[in-house]
């Protein structure tokens, strides 16, 4: 089978052709009908399973089918020197444990919303936050994210998750070994994040542990549990 059953929306299946996958993986394959369907998932999934693209397929689909968002309600906007800093309101947020991870996902984003109105953007910690405020100003609408820094843009007040309709936890286990729980939970509860059933969350683990399963019965709703 290829990607067209169900079918992908036509522009993301074009850039899916240009990076050459020919066929969706297993997680792809179970994961697009029913992120596509508005269900809530619980996907267990190693590195290397293309689960990258079992979250990023069915989100890009459904954002390029139903084109962008009407702009958030007018912000005050402050001017430092002479630039104007923008706020982010990404309508997709993505959680990772790591630099590295995020960098990937933010690779791979980019790479399926080319050429098209989706601004893919990447923050994590341990690196200089001036030219990721940059990023933010040249606009935001899918933001792959390490918690911390996250947490930390929040309070700058440079991103608000109240457009936020996608919310992705990739690798939900490794990001609560490194304890990044309060963090999580902290950007998940924000006031103006949309609630459960107001957003469409996945949650992707190479385990299941009963820390997991906390986390996906708060997080999630009604949700689908695939294992592959
Ligand atoms: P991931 O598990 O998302 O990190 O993906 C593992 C690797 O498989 C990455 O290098 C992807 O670019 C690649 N990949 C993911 N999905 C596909 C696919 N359907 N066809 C070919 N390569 C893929």
């Amino acid at each position: 089978s290829n990607f067209t059953s169900p079918p992908l929306e036509a522009h993301l299946l074009s850039n899916i052709e240009l990076a050459r996958y020919s066929t969706p993986t297993p997680v792809q394959k179970f994961s697009i009908p029913i992120v596509s369907n508005g269900r809530d998932l619980m996907a267990c999934a190693q590195t290397g399973s293309g689960k990258t693209g079992g979250f990023l397929f069915p989100i890009l689909s459904e954002l390029f089918k139903h084109g962008p968002s009407p702009p958030p309600p007018e912000q005050p906007g402050y001017t430092r020197g002479m630039s104007r800093s923008r706020k982010a309101y990404p309508v997709g947020l993505i959680l990772a444990p790591t630099r590295e991870l995020a960098s990937q996902i933010y690779d791979e984003a980019r790479k399926f919303a080319y050429r098209s109105w989706v601004r893919p953007c990447v923050v994590y910690g341990g690196a200089d936050i001036s030219g990721q405020l940059r990023q933010i100003d040249r606009g935001c609408d899918l933001l792959t994210a390490t918690p911390g820094r996250l947490v930390d843009l929040i309070e700058r007040g440079r991103v608000s998750l109240c457009q936020t309709r996608y919310l992705v936890l990739d690798e939900a286990d490794r990001m609560l070994d490194m304890g990044f729980e309060p963090q999580i939970r902290r950007i998940v509860e924000q006031e103006d994040m949309p609630g459960v059933g107001d957003r469409q969350t996945l949650m992707f683990s190479a385990t299941f542990p009963r820390d997991i399963q906390i986390l996906a019965r708060d997080f999630l709703k009604d949700y689908v549990f695939l294992s592959v």
